[in-house]
């Protein structure tokens, strides 16, 4: 379950993040992921994962927000590019499936909500 280390990373770089802010008393509300589709997340594993690796720690009670933005590729027969629908190369234009994929697997932080008492 592959969940279990992206949670652990994302946590990892969370409490990092918050290592830097110089306040007390802080809570955290939410972590925003963005997640490539390539990189094949069951969500509900995830949030499962974030909920246990976060439990006593600075994390613990906080919501994972999870954003996939949709994957692009570039069709090597017929040169069209743009957003693929499903996690596979199908061209819109000539209905190739001979293409290059374009990101997809991006994992990083992209926000963090926090509350002060
Ligand atoms: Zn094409």
């Amino acid at each position: 379950m592959h969940e279990f280390n992206i949670g652990q990373t994302i946590v990892d770089s969370v409490l990092s993040e918050l290592k830097n802010i110089k306040e007390p008393n802080l809570k955290l509300i939410t972590t925003r992921v963005v997640i490539g589709k390539l990189r094949s997340i069951v969500p509900d594993y995830l949030q499962f994962a974030y909920e246990n690796l976060s439990k006593d720690t600075l994390l613990q009670g906080s919501k994972l927000e999870v954003v996939s933005p949709p994957l692009k590729g570039t069709c090597l027969q017929c040169g069209w590019s743009g957003e693929l629908k499903g996690s596979l190369f199908e061209c819109a234009s000539c209905g190739s499936t001979r293409g290059k994929l374009d990101g997809g697997r991006e994992l990083y932080l992209e926000n963090l909500e926090i509350e002060h008492d």
